[in-house]
């Protein structure tokens, strides 16, 4: 109600008969036709000319010209594939996915073929695939196999504006690599202006421009700040739905609660009201299952409008057309460390005014649009960030040292990092690895570092999966980790809460929400995998077969490592392997459904989902897989342990006398450990300069 609505009602009834001819053309065009109508198409041999003159070249060019999809397809066209495949990475899974889906359509082939995509635990490639969408993250696990690349004629790394973890690293790696390979083509994309960092990055390389072709798009903020910005947006979506001409709308969302919010209210408020033309509703974010992401690409009915709720996925991974009105909350979710609980909490925060700008961008694809921002004028000017921290500078590194240690980079300080990574940053992560024994005092991978690479997990899982072969559990502690790979077992269905949680308490196993999904595991495996099982326990049947299929990977690397896969049918040696990953996160109980977390001293609680939760059984000691930070500390995913075990496995932390009684006294000694780590690197890498050199 704040944003003055007469004015865009009116702008945009005289903008519609202009795109009404558009998406007339739009929605009759073949593929092929719709090819040829990208921005990138009029300048497909400029650019063809340019990558065969130079190694790298970076590439920039408006969301939705065409750069994902056509780029891959050009260069194949123009003979690259024969000399090897087409990479092309993403930092979102579902991005790398969908326009995989969409290329193979355009290239009539059966997706995996010619056309295929690979992300964490879903390989959709074969021999024949000449063209290959990833995420960063599998291109650098590649890397740790294939140093040289080898099997590409051709990278793209597609979205470099992101600035994600993975890539930043990449593009370290992959500057070498051109180095050592003439005949590799790199291509790094970028969605904003801002290309310069990246040529000189690579040693001032050639900026290529892909000529836009946008409509102006007015952008409207709120007047005051907002209080509650799902009910602003839902306000504001219904408003444009009654009010505005044709066109559709666009909603950005932090996550996927507040876009299931979002969808579900304005469903509620439009059936509400009589006589209200329909809406189709159509939320967008990563864990979405596939078909239904599909949707929001497919054109509603004829006459009626789409709204897609989405993250900031829909940002510039992905382009929706036809969308004429921008909603913008003015908040996405970021992973951050947090120097509080000692690791990563992905939380909301405030966009930057890049993100803000390529939000608003979204509704001048197709014709002139409206943003409505959910923020002040004085909001966006004042307290937004000018551009994102790049995520190397604000995450848990434990994953990357892992991986660079292993290629045989020993000084990080000394990789070269577009934006390093603060010291302290990586000296944490290094400590963290220590602590699970993947690194040394000289910090040097050690056997069991060397075996944690292998794996696409994240430390303390792998840590979890080598410890288990030696307790001889692994057969069970494979299951877990499996099952803590993928999202959302259980099933809580409206309307049949009561009904669905009864079936999960019968599963649920009273010391141990790990133990809990053995027990699911197990049950649905006795059923032959059946789906009917599945479904008369409120329990996903996508995502058990999931578990299934990661389970299968998991043991195939297993097998390669020749790790042996035994179970032991002692639930407390299972458990006592979960202590055994987990020592550095466990807690000691203080009041009822009340712990302190043993090496912070903060307070934190048992997660309502948990199997501890309300059983009537409070154990001394527990360790939680992850903390979630909403209006309190939450564990989730919790196990009973013995406080001997905490002892014996992390000597470091605890000792039963507790002769470290006070908080500030164990916070000095981790400190020293600490600082001692660092000296002995330190030392050790003096010693490594001097061999070197002389
Ligand atoms: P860019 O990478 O430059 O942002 P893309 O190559 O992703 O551009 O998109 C080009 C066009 O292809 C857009 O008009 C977009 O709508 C369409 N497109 C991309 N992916 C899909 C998909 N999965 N389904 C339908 N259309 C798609
Ligand atoms: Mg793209």
């Amino acid at each position: 109600e704040d944003i003055d609505y007469k004015k865009s009602q009116k702008f945009a009834e005289h903008m519609q008969e202009k795109t009404d001819a558009v998406s007339e053309f739009a929605r009759k065009r073949t593929l092929d036709e719709q090819r040829k109508f990208l921005p990138i198409y009029a300048i497909r041999e400029d650019l063809l000319k340019i990558i065969r003159e130079n190694s790298i070249i970076i590439c920039v060019g408006e969301t939705g010209s065409g750069k994902t999809t056509q780029m891959t397809q050009y260069l194949h066209e123009s003979g690259y594939t024969k000399r090897g495949m087409i990479g092309c990475t993403q930092p979102r899974r579902v991005a790398a996915m969908s326009v995989a889906k969409r290329v193979s359509e355009e290239m009539q082939c059966k997706l995996g073929d010619e056309v295929g995509y690979a992300i964490r635990f879903e390989d959709c490639t074969s021999d024949k695939t000449l063209i290959k969408y990833m995420t960063d993250g599998i291109l650098l696990r590649e890397s740790l196999t294939d140093p040289d690349l080898d099997h590409y004629s051709a990278v793209i790394m597609d979205e470099a504006h992101e600035r994600s973890l993975n890539t930043d690293v990449l593009f370290g790696l992959l500057r070498e690599v051109v180095s050592r390979r003439q005949d590799l083509k790199l291509i790094v994309t970028s969605a904003t202006m801002d290309a310069d960092k990246f040529s000189d990055f690579f040693g001032n390389v050639p900026i290529f421009i892909i000529p836009g072709r946008t409509f102006p798009v007015e952008p409207f903020f709120s007047k005051a700040c907002v209080e509650d910005y799902v009910d602003a947006a839902v306000k504001q979506s219904i408003q444009i739905h009654l009010g505005a001409g044709d066109g559709d709308i666009l909603v950005f969302m932090p996550g996927q609660e507040d876009i299931e919010v979002t969808c579900e209210v304005i469903k509620e408020r439009l059936n509400d009201l009589e006589g209200a033309k329909p809406l189709s509703i159509l939320p967008i974010y990563s864990q979405l299952p596939s078909d239904l992401q599909a949707k929001i690409f497919q054109k509603a009915d004829d006459g009626i409008r789409k709204c897609v709720v989405a993250t900031n996925i829909a940002e510039t991974s992905l382009t929706v057309d036809g969308i004429m009105y921008v909603v913008d909350s003015g908040y996405c979710k970021l992973k951050v460390y947090n120097p509080r609980i000692g690791m990563d909490a992905l939380q909301i925060y405030p966009v930057s005014q890049a993100n803000a700008n390529q939000r608003m961008g979204r509704a001048g694809r197709t014709g002139p649009g409206q943003c409505f921002r959910l923020y002040t004028e004085r909001n966006y000017r004042e307290e937004m960030l000018k551009t994102n921290v790049p995520e190397i500078q604000r995450t848990n590194l434990a994953n990357v040292v892992l991986l660079l240690k292993s290629l045989g980079i020993q000084d990080l300080l000394q990789f070269h990092f577009m934006d390093p990574p603060p010291q302290d940053n990586l000296m944490n992560s290094m400590y963290q690895l220590w602590i699970l024994g993947a690194l040394d005092n000289t910090g040097s991978l050690t056997q069991l570092g060397r075996q944690m690479v292998e794996f696409p997990l994240d430390p303390a899982l792998s840590q979890m999966l080598i410890t288990s072969v030696e307790m001889g559990c692994s057969s069970e502690i494979l299951i877990i980790v499996s099952m803590l790979s993928v999202p959302s077992i259980f099933f809580r269905p409206k309307g049949k809460e009561e009904e669905s949680d009864a079936k999960r308490e019968k599963f649920q196993v009273a010391e141990s929400d790990h133990l809990t999904f053995l027990h699911v595991y197990i049950q649905w495996k006795k059923s032959g995998y059946s789906n009917n099982w599945c479904s008369d326990h409120f329990i996903h049947v996508k995502a058990m077969r999931k578990v299934r299929e990661v389970r299968q990977q998991l043991k195939d690397i297993m097998d390669s490592q020749k790790l042996d896969v035994k179970s032991c049918g002692n639930w407390d040696i299972v458990r006592k392997c979960i202590c055994a990953a987990y020592f550095h996160q466990a807690a000691r109980l203080k009041g009822i459904g009340e712990y302190v977390n043993l090496r912070t001293g903060m307070p934190c609680h048992l997660h309502p989902t948990s199997a501890l939760f309300g059983c009537g059984f409070t154990p001394d000691y527990i360790v939680y897989h992850e903390l979630i930070m909403t209006t309190k500390e939450y564990m989730q995913c919790v196990t009973c342990v013995d406080g001997h075990w905490l002892a014996e496995l992390g000597p470091m932390f605890f000792s039963l006398k507790d002769s470290l009684k006070t908080r500030s006294e164990r916070a000095r000694k981790e400190t020293s450990e600490k600082l001692t780590m660092e000296e002995e690197m330190r030392l050790a890498q003096e010693k490594l300069n001097r061999m070197k050199e002389e």
